[in-house]
């Protein structure tokens, strides 16, 4: 569990992001931000499409911009929304693939904390790494 300090850092920097969400569609602004083991903090918005099923959410674009960054252990995301909404089902998966314990706090736009939960609570009997014989991979 990240420290109480640590989860407001996060919620504030997340609640910051999710002013520049690009939500035209849905009106349903996402900031995420991102924890990794490292310390360092990667933000994302939900960046939608006019053909909708190209949208990406905020924790995936945070998390796709750290993995990017070389980062692949992480602690904690927060995300916030106007009413404390929990990641949806593919982010969830996405954030399985780095760890079902990574910490997900969830916070509305008043930077209340109204959740806290991990990968694992959020994606029971989750398909993982684990389940492929990569073994062999070069990870570089
Ligand atoms: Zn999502």
């Amino acid at each position: 569990m990240v420290s109480k300090e640590t989860a407001a850092e996060l919620v504030e920097h997340a609640t910051q992001a999710r002013e520049k969400a690009y939500a035209r569609y849905s009106n349903y602004p996402v900031g995420a931000a991102l924890l990794t083991k490292e310390g360092q903090i990667f933000t994302g918005v939900n960046v939608e499409n006019s053909v909708y099923p190209l949208t990406v959410c905020a924790e995936r674009a945070a998390l796709f911009t750290a993995v990017t960054e070389g980062y692949r252990s992480f602690e904690a995301i927060a995300v916030v929304t106007r009413d404390a909404g929990t990641p949806c089902g593919s982010c969830r998966q996405v954030l399985a693939e780095f760890g079902l314990d990574i910490e997900v706090i969830i916070a509305d736009t008043k930077g209340e904390i109204q959740q806290i939960t991990s990968v694992a609570e959020l994606l029971p009997f989750s398909f993982g790494p684990d389940n492929l014989d990569s073994s062999d991979w070069d990870a570089g």
